[in-house]
């Protein structure tokens, strides 16, 4: 069975609920998916239960959370005319599917997932000696197939996740056959150009290192972060000559400047022809010209916040007829289907 009915492939994937988005969560991934919804059929969701497996212990601000990354992606760009955008505890498919997997996958594969130990041993603060935590893998490949996506659009680091999907796939499709055909696609992991996109202390963007730019700074916040930005170390006075290629701030320029500005930057900079405040300023420029649009739209969804939760709702009860129908083909493999006969 073809996971989509009008043709195109179908991409499943997942931000978790951790509030309001960043820069380096929009250039890392919402950025591809704004543009993917015209290509794919796209299902995105909301990752409030991924949530859990580190922050179970104070779960008062997951739906909140849920909402502000909504309101963000709406504000990026995503469309529920053309993807479906859901949560993903409102579509309780996802739960069994990962109750039936956890019961084929063997310990072995998760504990040799790279991010289990990096993750348990770089987050000290709190416990993840947790099932939860160690089987988050086995809900991922619940969560791609159960609506059958065919592709997982997915930075480097997360290669080895669709990797363990596609064996979960494999295994249970082994185990369990419908009407001699495999229930489960094996999804493709969907290579995703992620540029790098430092923070304002020159570390990798996160909010873990309080060294971000949200997407809902407003205009006076992103200069004032741009001007506390860290540079070429070389350039200790104005009259010495930097690299953009070593700056954080030639960086952003990279990213989000036009190829004029950027020509400026890189002859400024290594001339010592402009200073670092000035270079900053046009980065600043180019990052408001971004984020002022996205603001705009989101302002709609905040003053109405029942507008994105109606998009929410409609989109999580498409999800549950997709996965629905899903389960119904895993219960009727397993030979555990809801019908009353022994058949
Ligand atoms: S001029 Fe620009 S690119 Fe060069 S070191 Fe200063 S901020 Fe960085």
């Amino acid at each position: 069975m073809t996971a989509s009915a009008n043709g195109r492939r179908r991409v499943v994937s997942g931000m978790r609920s951790t509030g309001k988005l960043h820069l380096g969560n929009y250039v890392g991934a919402l950025a591809n998916w704004v543009k993917m919804q015209d290509q794919y059929e796209c299902f995105f969701f909301v990752a409030d239960w991924h949530a859990l497996t580190t922050d179970y212990a104070d779960t008062s601000k997951v739906k909140e959370n849920s909402l502000e990354v909504t309101l963000d992606w709406l504000a990026a760009g995503l469309d529920p005319e053309k993807c479906t955008i859901f949560i993903q505890s409102h579509v309780p498919q996802h739960a069994e599917l990962h109750l039936l997997f956890s019961m084929v996958t063997p310990l072995g594969w998760l504990e040799r997932v790279p991010t289990y130990k990096e993750q348990r041993d770089n987050i000290a603060e709190k416990d993840l000696s947790m099932y939860g935590f160690l089987g988050y893998p086995v809900l991922q490949a619940a969560d791609i197939l159960i609506h059958k996506g065919e592709m997982v659009p997915v930075g480097e680091d997360q290669v080895a996740h669709v990797e363990l999907t596609r064996e979960i796939s494999r295994r249970f499709n082994q185990f369990y056959q419908l009407q001699g055909k495999s229930v489960f696609p094996e999804p493709q992991a969907l290579l995703t150009r992620t540029p790098k996109l430092p923070g304002t202390d020159g570390r990798k963007m996160s909010k873990s290192y309080g060294n971000t730019i949200m997407l809902t700074d407003p205009e006076p916040v992103v200069r004032q972060k741009l001007k506390t930005m860290v540079t070429d170390p070389a350039r200790v006075r104005r009259t010495d000559p930097g690299d953009p290629d070593k700056c954080p701030v030639g960086d952003l320029h990279k990213i989000f400047s036009s190829v004029e500005t950027m020509a400026k930057v890189n002859e400024g900079c290594r001339s010592a022809g402009i200073g670092c405040i000035e270079c900053k300023g046009w980065a600043a420029d180019a990052l408001v010209q971004i984020l002022n649009p996205m603001q705009e739209r989101r302002k709609k969804y905040e003053e109405n916040p029942k507008l994105a939760w109606d998009i929410l709702e409609a989109g999580s009860a498409k999800a549950r007829g997709v996965a629905g129908a899903t389960m119904n083909e895993v219960r009727d493999a397993m030979g555990m289907s809801l019908t009353p006969s022994l058949k």
